[in-house]
């Protein structure tokens, strides 16, 4: 999961879907949750528009959806005393959290401690996003498992081609098909060993928290996060 900054934005939104572009100029048209790339992702609210405390038109409990990740959320009530149960992409780094292998859910990585694996665990049942096919709930709407494994595959192409032509024109041209295809997690993990490459990742793909990553592009405790 892809640690993002939002950013300030000091707009007095009339209606919460009124901040879906502003969201997607900051953060790209991608799913908060699955990464997954979504022309049109919904405006979605980390505590739930419902709860009488103004968050319906809150920036900052504003992520970006899609209608997998939403419909899966949607039933839980996530609020002040639980909200830390769980990893979020705008507070912890949750890039730290889990890890990526080809035509698998994400992972919880097994170098947190237990207490943090609980959280991981949540995040996935809060989400779905570990949903593939022999999951129990896994619904024939969701698609996120194959994107991501296509996403996957896409990746491994492009860095085989990239070992015969690493010219600058060919990382752009892996960089827009990251872009194009989403799933930033993967393409992370694909060119973990090249700090190049992950630098261009991290930077190219709007709103990533560069505060999250050191030197060396791994991943670092976010400060002021769980992870
Ligand atoms: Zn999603």
């Amino acid at each position: 999961m892809r640690p993002i900054e939002r950013g300030v934005n000091l707009k007095l939104f009339k209606e919460y879907g009124d901040a879906r572009d502003d969201l997607i100029n900051q953060l790209g048209a991608y799913c908060s949750y699955c990464e997954m790339r979504i022309p049109t992702p919904a405006v979605e609210h980390i505590q739930p528009k419902s709860l009488p405390n103004g968050l319906e038109l809150a920036w900052d409990n504003f992520l970006l959806a899609c209608n997998s990740c939403n419909s899966v959320k949607k039933d839980k009530n996530i609020d002040d005393n639980n909200l830390n149960n769980y990893f979020w992409a705008d507070s912890d780094n949750p890039f730290r959290a889990f890890y990526y292998e080809q035509n698998r859910a994400p992972q919880i990585s097994t170098s947190l401690t237990d207490f943090q694996q609980q959280i991981a665990k949540n995040t996935l049942e809060l989400t779905g996003i570990d949903r593939e096919p022999l999951h129990p709930k896994l619904s024939k709407k969701d698609r996120r498992w194959k994107e991501r494994n296509e996403a996957w595959d896409d990746a491994l192409s492009v860095k085989e081609d990239f070992k015969s032509n690493s010219s600058e024109e060919m990382k752009n041209t892996i960089i827009r098909l990251a872009k194009a295809k989403g799933f930033w997690s993967v393409w992370m993990t694909v060119f973990a060993d090249d700090i190049n490459m992950r630098y261009l990742l991290i930077q190219e793909f709007k709103g990533t928290s560069q505060a999250c990553f050191d030197a060396s592009m791994q991943p670092i405790h976010r400060a002021g996060g769980q992870i």
